[in-house]
């Protein structure tokens, strides 16, 4: 059955590398019938033309209408109202989730609840929604592929497995660019040094996070709701070559792993393809390239956002959703140059240990917590 595909974030990073792997599948196995994007109309607009999709979704106003003047033929809708229209599109059958951050948490709802099956690239969905996202995919009987790399392996070597039989997942981190650094020069780091990722090749978002650890600290929540695994069995291990992309050990001491060089190309594909394989775009994988594996325990003092997210999903409730809300925000006045590097996980952990956490029993709950730690992220002195 030919997959007709809605495309979440098809400006950004996932979205243009999901459009390199349905060029390569081919129109008889993947078709794109709707896209989304944030405000990138110049890119929308060449996309819109190759794809010709039934509908598209600008999520910033002003710039829906001025690509609707481009495009006077083309179905063209604005804000977060046109994004979920896009996500429950009745002629779509699989939907990508790739918006960045909690913005992406509503459009991956609706197409959950249109009864689509979704291939994830959204972590914060499941962060700030975890239980609810879960318990709707249940209730559906739809399928929610991971996209991100590390579930993406976690998946691959779970499959067939029970997972009673899992001892750990073990999910790998490059380490970010400051993995060796010393206190002294995380005090030093810049924006710039920040926003440069040794491994992958990501957005400002995923690449801040990555470089304060958060990332990881986000995916290990994500692999917690994805799997149904306790998290005391969920471990992290610094890989800084990438080349390992998680790994599950089981109970009798077996280890499976999923590697290959760093590409999102794979994990994408195989959202889109599962249960089958198709023949990739990779080369042949060149062992002697890559000699060496190294692996370390991650340093949770000088990188405390990782230990801040154990802490938020042990608690539970409304502190994930909280600190994801608010990591966002400080995210954003650290570009701004607002505080420092080391001030992100600082000052997470000084707001995070003043919330009272509460229960989330609805999509409304969740929303209300986003907001209040928005407010809160945004309103802290300095
Ligand atoms: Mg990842």
């Amino acid at each position: 059955m030919t997959k007709r595909i809605a495309l979440l974030g098809s400006t950004g990073s996932i979205g243009q590398s999901t459009l390199q792997v349905v060029r390569h599948l081919g129109q008889e196995a993947m078709q794109i019938v709707a896209l989304a994007a944030h405000s990138n109309i110049d890119l929308l607009e060449q996309q819109a033309l190759e794809f010709k999709p039934e509908l598209i979704a600008v999520y910033d106003q002003p710039q829906a209408h001025a690509l609707q003047k481009r495009l006077p033929g083309q179905n063209i809708l604005a804000g977060m109202e046109g994004v979920k229209a896009v996500a429950a599109l009745k002629s779509a059958n699989f939907v990508v989730s790739a918006m960045v951050g909690t913005l992406g948490l509503l459009p991956t709802v609706a197409a959950l609840q249109a009864g689509k099956d979704v291939g994830l690239a959204n972590k914060e969905s499941l962060v700030a929604g975890g239980a609810l996202v879960m318990a709707l995919v249940k209730e559906k009987g739809s399928r929610l592929l991971p996209i991100d790399s590390e579930h993406s392996a976690l998946f691959q070597c779970l499959n067939g497995e029970n997972t009673k039989a899992v001892s750990r997942l073990i999910l790998t981190a490059s380490g970010g660019p400051f993995r060796n650094h010393s206190l002294e020069q995380l005090e030093a780091v810049t924006v710039d040094q920040a926003l440069k990722h040794p491994t992958w090749n990501m957005g400002p978002k995923v690449t801040l996070d990555s470089s304060t650890l958060m990332n990881k600290g986000l995916e290990v929540i994500e692999a917690h709701w994805l799997f149904g695994i306790p998290i005391d069995q969920i471990e992290v291990v610094i890989h800084p070559q990438s080349i390992i992309h998680s790994m599950v050990e089981y109970v009798d001491g077996s280890i499976l792993a999923q590697m290959g060089v760093p590409s999102m190309i794979v994990p994408i594909q195989y959202a889109l393809t599962y249960p089958e394989r198709k023949n990739g775009l990779m080369s042949p994988f060149d062992f002697a390239k890559h000699g060496t594996l190294q692996f370390y325990q991650p340093d949770v003092e000088k990188f405390r956002c990782l230990r801040l997210a154990y802490d938020a999903i042990k608690t539970g409730g409304s502190l994930p959703c909280y600190m994801n809300a608010a990591n966002e925000v400080i995210i954003q006045r650290f570009i701004q140059r607002e505080l420092s590097w080391l001030d992100i996980g600082r000052r997470l952990e000084d707001l995070m240990m003043r919330h009272q956490t509460v229960p989330l029993h609805s999509l409304d709950d969740v929303l209300q917590i986003d907001q209040l730690a928005r407010h809160d992220a945004n309103s802290f002195k300095l």
